[in-house]
Parts: structure tokens; C-alpha cells; sequence
């Protein structure tokens, strides 16, 4: 960065930031000066010059190229897609937080300097900061579900890197339809628009591919889904819910777990609680009926008339809306007691205050 380009980026600190205009990008803060010197170099010294959001285009063109189902997708497609598709998330989010204001996507905004993004020595932040700053800061809406999937990317990624694949093709498959759908949505909504006629005609080819090679995905996907509700799923609405590992509503709960029809993933309650408990604290999950710490509220059955409903993934007992209060004691969820007239407590308050009523 000329330093020209660092007083003119230091005047626009607390200025909204616009992508760079025709003729102007070397007087302004660039995204690729501000990726981090590791992840730089981590493209290869061939790929510096590449701007960001053809990089990105690129990285999902990859992901579409690996997921190609008449090529054959073997495990090393599914690693590269996985890798890939959570490589253009993070280019092209960042791309977007980086014209809100480039200090964004430091992991530490209070601590941006233009020094730091000029010679690239700052930790970015992470692909849940910059969906959590695209909602807040930019008001970019990005629905739960695009969360989620964004998130399952990440962590994907992440035991990619330390354990191997931990998913099997089906579900990596669906899964990057959903984030493949996201992010072609936010290119066309937020990146293209602000592009150069000669940029957006650079990757007209890859972005070409890359909705064909979706929309192949998708339909993937579809088919296989229209298939099992057919058969495996047929009449099971009551018990079927969304697989945190493929993300179709193809998980079979019962009673000690569940089974996805979709990607075969086979689950245990301990696992499934994971997902399906909010973040109360384990020590509130105990299910009233068998004491497992399985008890879930976050359980979404295909069937609409179970709605709000508090599930045991252990001994699949179902509690609906109106049957739980909030222990007395502990504010645990708890079912009301027959008499109408007794307050809400739990196994454990009642056997503390028999205890205390004995000394
Ligand atoms: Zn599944
Ligand atoms: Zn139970
Ligand atoms: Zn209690």
C-alpha cells in the first residue's frame, strides 16, 4: 500500500468504505490487503494478485467441479469441497464486511489499525463474526437456517483438518447446497452489484458453472428426498426431524437415539442432545420421566401439529406445550403436579426440602 493509499485509508477511518471504484482501487484500503499474511500465503504465492471475490467465484467453482456427480465425487472431492466451500464463504462474507468498513474484519475492530492491514499482521475474524457483524452492523438479513449451515461448514472444516472426513458424501453434499445457495444469493444480492462491468465479466464463466453445477446438487438432493418420503419416511412425520448432519428432514427419532434415511448417520441420544438442547445447562436437561439428561426442547417434528414440545431423546417420552412448568426450587422444567393447588418442584427440590425438614 502506497502511502498515499494509508493516509487516504486513515481519513476514511469511521467512514463508510464503498468497494473500490473504477481507477480508484489503489487509493483506497483493498480486501486483499487485508487477509491475514498466513491465509495470504497459504493460496500460494502464484494466487496473491488474485482480487477477492473472483477468489472466492473460484473456490465455489471447486466446490461444484468436486461434487460433480457424473465425474464420480470420491473422498478427496468431499475433503477439497468441504475446504473449498468454506474458504469461499469466508472470502466472500469478509468481502462484503470489508466495504461496510475494512476495520471489520479484523477479529478485534477496536484494535484495526491502518498500519496492521497494511502489511497484513492482524488475526481476521472468524466466519460466525462476520455473519454475526453482516446482521447487526451491515443489516444484511441471512436466515437460521444459512446460519446453521454456515456454522456445520465451519466445524466441518475444522475436523477435516484435525480428524479426517467425519462425514460421508450424501451429507456433505447437502449440506454444501445450502451453503452454495446462500452464497450465490449474496453474491448476486451484495458483491456483483458493486463490481466493474470488466470484474463481473472475469467471472461470468465461474459463476456460470457454479449455478449449473448447484443447481445439479440440488436437485440431487431433491430427488433422493422425494424418493425416501416415499418409502423409508413414509408415515413417520410424527418422528422424523432435521439431521444436524446432513440437514434434511430425514432423522428417525427413537427411543435411545435415531437414524438419518438421508445420509445413513447413525446417532445416540448423548449426541443428539447436543443439537437439540438450547444452552440452558446440562444440569436442566433431566428428563422427568426416565432421568436421563436427554430431555430436549429444541425438536422440530416434519408433523405440524407438534409444536413446542419437550422430547427425551432417551426414552422418547413427549412432554407437549402446557404439560412442563419451571420448578419452584430450580426453575427446571418439571410437569405440574395432579393437585392443582401444589407448586411445580422437581425429584431433586423435593427430596432437598424433605431433607431439611428432617433436621
Ligand atoms: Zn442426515
Ligand atoms: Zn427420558
Ligand atoms: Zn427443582
Amino acid at each position: 500500500m502506497t502511502p498515499d493509499a494509508l493516509s487516504s485509508a486513515h481519513q476514511n477511518r469511521g467512514v463508510r468504505v464503498e468497494a473500490p471504484e473504477k481507477g480508484a482501487s489503489g487509493t483506497r484500503p483493498r480486501l486483499q490487503d487485508a487477509m491475514p499474511v498466513n491465509r495470504r500465503q497459504s493460496l500460494g504465492q502464484g494466487d496473491l494478485d488474485f482480487p477477492p471475490i473472483p477468489n472466492g467465484v473460484d473456490y465455489l467453482r471447486s466446490v461444484v467441479d468436486h461434487l460433480d456427480e457424473a465425474t464420480g465425487v470420491k473422498p478427496r472431492d468431499i475433503k477439497y469441497a468441504v475446504l473449498h466451500l468454506q474458504a469461499a464463504a469466508e472470502v466472500l462474507l469478509k468481502a462484503r464486511l470489508f466495504r461496510e468498513h475494512w476495520s471489520l474484519v479484523f477479529k478485534d475492530p477496536g484494535k484495526a489499525t491502518t498500519k496492521t492491514l497494511a502489511d497484513h499482521s492482524f488475526e481476521s475474524c472468524t466466519t460466525a463474526a462476520a455473519v454475526e457483524r453482516l446482521r447487526n452492523i451491515a443489516r444484511i438479513s441471512v436466515s437460521d437456517q444459512d446460519v446453521k449451515a454456515l456454522k456445520a461448514l465451519a466445524d466441518d472444516r475444522n475436523a477435516l483438518q484435525h480428524f479426517g472426513l467425519t462425514h460421508n458424501a450424501r451429507a456433505v453434499e447437502a449440506r454444501a447446497a445450502v451453503v452454495l445457495d446462500f452464497l450465490v444469493r449474496f453474491l448476486d444480492e451484495e458483491l456483483l452489484p458493486h463490481l466493474a462491468d470488466e470484474e463481473v465479466r472475469e467471472i461470468t464463466q465461474d459463476m456460470e458453472r457454479t449455478r449449473g453445477g448447484l443447481t445439479t446438487i440440488q436437485s440431487f438432493v431433491t430427488k433422493r428426498m422425494n424418493r425416501l418420503r416415499g418409502n423409508a419416511l413414509k408415515g413417520q412425520d410424527g418422528s422424523t426431524t432435521l439431521c444436524p448432519s446432513c440437514g434434511q428432514f430425514a432423522l428417525i427419532l427413537a427411543a435411545g437415539g435415531g437414524r438419518c434415511h438421508f445420509c445413513s448417520t447413525g446417532w445416540s441420544s448423548g449426541a443428539l442432545a447436543e443439537h437439540f438442547q438450547s444452552d440452558w445447562g446440562t444440569e436442566q436437561c433431566e428428563c422427568p420421566a426416565c432421568g436421563a439428561w436427554t430431555l430436549a426442547d429444541l425438536v422440530d417434528f416434519v408433523s405440524p401439529e407438534i409444536a413446542e414440545l419437550h422430547y427425551c431423546l432417551e426414552c422418547a417420552a413427549r412432554f407437549p406445550a402446557g404439560t412442563l412448568g419451571a420448578c419452584n426450587g430450580c426453575g427446571v422444567p418439571w410437569p405440574y403436579p395432579e393437585h392443582e393447588a401444589a407448586q411445580v418442584l422437581c425429584d431433586h427440590c423435593q427430596r432437598d426440602i424433605r431433607a431439611q425438614e428432617l433436621h
